[in-house]
Protein backbone atom coordinates (compact mmCIF):
# COMPACT_ATOMS: atom_id res chain seq x y z
CA UNK A 1 0.00 0.00 0.00
CA UNK A 2 1.54 3.71 -1.25
CA UNK A 3 1.00 5.77 2.08
CA UNK A 4 -0.74 8.65 2.05
CA UNK A 5 -0.17 12.21 3.61
CA UNK A 6 -1.86 15.16 3.12
CA UNK A 7 -0.53 18.76 2.45
CA UNK A 8 -2.16 22.08 2.66
CA UNK A 9 -2.30 24.42 -0.13
CA UNK A 10 -4.10 27.87 0.01
CA UNK A 11 -5.34 30.11 -2.52
CA UNK A 12 -4.47 33.84 -2.76
CA UNK A 13 -5.10 36.70 -5.16
CA UNK A 14 -7.92 39.45 -5.60
CA UNK A 15 -11.70 38.82 -6.03
CA UNK A 16 -13.00 37.34 -8.56
CA UNK A 17 -9.60 36.52 -10.29
CA UNK A 18 -10.93 32.70 -10.63
CA UNK A 19 -9.51 31.16 -7.23
CA UNK A 20 -12.97 29.30 -6.63
CA UNK A 21 -13.05 28.06 -10.15
CA UNK A 22 -9.14 26.74 -10.63
CA UNK A 23 -10.70 24.54 -7.38
CA UNK A 24 -13.60 23.36 -9.26
CA UNK A 25 -11.72 22.52 -12.59
CA UNK A 26 -9.60 20.55 -10.90
CA UNK A 27 -10.84 19.00 -8.02
CA UNK A 28 -14.68 18.44 -9.36
CA UNK A 29 -14.08 16.55 -12.38
CA UNK A 30 -12.81 13.10 -9.87
CA UNK A 31 -14.41 13.87 -6.38
CA UNK A 32 -17.38 16.09 -6.18
CA UNK A 33 -18.94 17.20 -2.54
CA UNK A 34 -16.13 16.99 -1.04
CA UNK A 35 -16.07 20.04 0.85
CA UNK A 36 -15.51 20.68 4.34
CA UNK A 37 -17.06 24.42 5.24
CA UNK A 38 -16.29 26.71 7.88
CA UNK A 39 -16.92 30.47 8.11
CA UNK A 40 -15.37 31.92 5.20
CA UNK A 41 -13.28 29.27 4.32
CA UNK A 42 -13.58 26.18 2.47
CA UNK A 43 -11.26 23.21 1.92
CA UNK A 44 -11.30 20.80 -0.71
CA UNK A 45 -9.45 17.54 -0.89
CA UNK A 46 -7.94 15.98 -3.80
CA UNK A 47 -5.68 12.98 -3.93
CA UNK A 48 -2.96 13.14 -6.57
CA UNK A 49 -0.15 10.29 -6.87
CA UNK A 50 3.60 11.16 -7.19
CA UNK A 51 6.32 8.95 -8.31
CA UNK A 52 9.45 9.20 -6.46
CA UNK A 53 12.12 8.80 -9.02
CA UNK A 54 14.92 7.60 -7.51
CA UNK A 55 13.09 5.26 -4.69
CA UNK A 56 10.67 3.99 -7.16
CA UNK A 57 8.24 5.25 -4.71
CA UNK A 58 5.07 5.82 -5.00
CA UNK A 59 3.12 8.19 -2.66
CA UNK A 60 -0.49 9.31 -2.39
CA UNK A 61 -0.72 13.29 -1.30
CA UNK A 62 -3.86 14.15 -0.66
CA UNK A 63 -4.20 17.76 -1.20
CA UNK A 64 -6.00 20.12 1.26
CA UNK A 65 -6.93 23.15 -1.01
CA UNK A 66 -7.96 25.80 1.04
CA UNK A 67 -9.96 28.57 -0.90
CA UNK A 68 -11.90 32.15 1.03
CA UNK A 69 -15.57 32.56 0.42
CA UNK A 70 -16.58 35.41 -1.03
CA UNK A 71 -15.30 39.05 -1.01
CA UNK A 72 -12.22 38.63 1.36
CA UNK A 73 -9.78 41.96 0.98
CA UNK A 74 -6.28 40.62 1.58
CA UNK A 75 -5.58 42.60 4.80
CA UNK A 76 -8.04 40.49 6.37
CA UNK A 77 -6.73 37.14 5.40
CA UNK A 78 -6.36 35.71 8.86
CA UNK A 79 -2.59 33.99 9.94
CA UNK A 80 -5.06 31.17 10.27
CA UNK A 81 -6.04 30.96 7.14
CA UNK A 82 -2.48 30.91 6.11
CA UNK A 83 -0.63 28.86 8.96
CA UNK A 84 0.84 25.42 7.83
CA UNK A 85 0.81 25.88 4.15
CA UNK A 86 3.71 24.77 2.27
CA UNK A 87 2.55 26.20 -0.95
CA UNK A 88 0.13 29.06 -2.31
CA UNK A 89 -1.64 29.77 -5.58
CA UNK A 90 -1.26 33.24 -6.26
CA UNK A 91 -4.33 34.35 -8.54
CA UNK A 92 -4.66 37.20 -10.90
CA UNK A 93 -7.05 37.73 -13.94
CA UNK A 94 -4.79 38.83 -17.14
CA UNK A 95 -7.47 40.84 -17.87
CA UNK A 96 -7.14 43.40 -15.00
CA UNK A 97 -3.63 44.99 -14.78
CA UNK A 98 -4.40 45.92 -11.15
CA UNK A 99 -5.26 41.97 -9.87
CA UNK A 100 -1.48 41.28 -11.44
CA UNK A 101 -0.20 44.02 -9.30
CA UNK A 102 -1.26 42.78 -6.44
CA UNK A 103 0.55 39.76 -6.98
CA UNK A 104 3.40 40.42 -4.85
CA UNK A 105 1.41 41.57 -1.90
CA UNK A 106 0.16 38.11 -1.88
CA UNK A 107 3.43 36.78 -2.09
CA UNK A 108 4.59 38.29 0.42
CA UNK A 109 1.25 38.09 2.69
CA UNK A 110 1.46 34.27 2.56
CA UNK A 111 5.57 34.63 3.10
CA UNK A 112 5.34 36.54 6.21
CA UNK A 113 3.46 33.66 7.92
CA UNK A 114 5.18 30.75 5.73
CA UNK A 115 8.93 31.97 5.08
CA UNK A 116 9.78 28.52 3.82
CA UNK A 117 7.16 28.49 1.14
CA UNK A 118 6.54 28.64 -2.43
CA UNK A 119 4.12 29.83 -4.48
CA UNK A 120 2.75 29.30 -7.99
CA UNK A 121 1.29 31.92 -10.37
CA UNK A 122 -1.68 31.30 -12.08
CA UNK A 123 -2.34 34.22 -14.71
CA UNK A 124 -5.90 32.98 -15.19
CA UNK A 125 -8.75 34.15 -17.11
CA UNK A 126 -6.14 33.11 -20.33
CA UNK A 127 -9.09 32.06 -22.59
CA UNK A 128 -10.43 36.08 -23.13
CA UNK A 129 -6.68 37.12 -23.66
CA UNK A 130 -5.25 37.39 -27.56
CA UNK A 131 -2.08 35.42 -27.12
CA UNK A 132 0.22 38.05 -28.37
CA UNK A 133 -1.37 40.15 -25.19
CA UNK A 134 -0.49 36.98 -23.18
CA UNK A 135 3.22 36.90 -24.15
CA UNK A 136 3.60 40.84 -23.58
CA UNK A 137 2.17 40.30 -19.95
CA UNK A 138 5.02 37.60 -19.72
CA UNK A 139 8.17 39.33 -21.21
CA UNK A 140 7.27 42.32 -18.41
CA UNK A 141 6.15 40.69 -15.41
CA UNK A 142 8.54 40.27 -12.44
CA UNK A 143 7.85 39.86 -8.35
CA UNK A 144 9.42 41.31 -5.66
CA UNK A 145 9.91 37.59 -4.10
CA UNK A 146 10.73 36.06 -7.85
CA UNK A 147 13.08 33.41 -6.03
CA UNK A 148 9.91 31.92 -4.28
CA UNK A 149 8.39 31.71 -7.34
CA UNK A 150 8.52 28.25 -8.94
CA UNK A 151 6.66 28.65 -11.73
CA UNK A 152 4.36 31.03 -14.17
CA UNK A 153 1.15 29.92 -15.87
CA UNK A 154 -1.37 30.91 -18.12
CA UNK A 155 -3.90 29.41 -17.35
CA UNK A 156 -7.86 28.90 -17.71
CA UNK A 157 -10.01 27.33 -15.51
CA UNK A 158 -12.76 27.63 -18.32
CA UNK A 159 -10.75 25.50 -20.70
CA UNK A 160 -8.42 23.69 -18.11
CA UNK A 161 -5.42 25.13 -19.44
CA UNK A 162 -2.73 24.48 -17.00
CA UNK A 163 -4.46 23.75 -14.19
CA UNK A 164 -3.42 20.40 -13.53
CA UNK A 165 0.19 21.28 -13.86
CA UNK A 166 -0.27 23.74 -10.84
CA UNK A 167 -1.56 21.00 -8.66
CA UNK A 168 0.63 18.52 -9.95
CA UNK A 169 4.19 20.72 -9.72
CA UNK A 170 3.21 22.24 -6.06
CA UNK A 171 2.49 18.08 -5.13
CA UNK A 172 5.78 17.70 -6.24
CA UNK A 173 7.15 20.37 -4.34
CA UNK A 174 5.78 19.34 -1.00
CA UNK A 175 7.16 15.78 -1.22
CA UNK A 176 10.43 17.12 -1.28
CA UNK A 177 12.55 15.99 1.79
P1 LIG B 1 -12.73 34.12 -7.02
O1 LIG B 1 -13.42 35.26 -6.38
O2 LIG B 1 -11.27 34.42 -7.19
O3 LIG B 1 -12.96 32.83 -6.33
O4 LIG B 1 -13.30 34.00 -8.52
P2 LIG B 1 -14.39 32.98 -9.09
O5 LIG B 1 -13.79 31.62 -9.24
O6 LIG B 1 -15.63 33.09 -8.29
O7 LIG B 1 -14.60 33.55 -10.57
C1 LIG B 1 -15.08 34.84 -10.80
C2 LIG B 1 -15.75 34.90 -12.16
O8 LIG B 1 -14.80 34.71 -13.20
C3 LIG B 1 -16.81 33.84 -12.37
O9 LIG B 1 -17.89 34.41 -13.07
C4 LIG B 1 -16.11 32.79 -13.21
O10 LIG B 1 -17.00 32.09 -14.02
C5 LIG B 1 -15.16 33.62 -14.03
N1 LIG B 1 -13.93 32.89 -14.37
C6 LIG B 1 -13.09 32.29 -13.52
N2 LIG B 1 -12.05 31.74 -14.16
C7 LIG B 1 -12.22 31.99 -15.47
C8 LIG B 1 -11.46 31.66 -16.66
O11 LIG B 1 -10.41 31.05 -16.65
N3 LIG B 1 -11.98 32.12 -17.85
C9 LIG B 1 -13.14 32.81 -17.92
N4 LIG B 1 -13.55 33.18 -19.13
N5 LIG B 1 -13.86 33.14 -16.82
C10 LIG B 1 -13.42 32.73 -15.61
MG1 LIG C 1 -13.97 32.42 -4.56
Amino acid sequence: MPSTISKKICMLGDFSVGKTSLIRRFVDRQFSDQYLSTVGVKISRKTVECQLAEQQKQVNLQLLIWDLEGNTKFKAITPTYLQGATTAVVVADVNRQVTIEHISDHIECFLSVNPKGFVIVALNKSDLLEKDKMENIFDFISFKNQDKVMAIYATSAKTGLYVDEIFQKLAYQMIQP
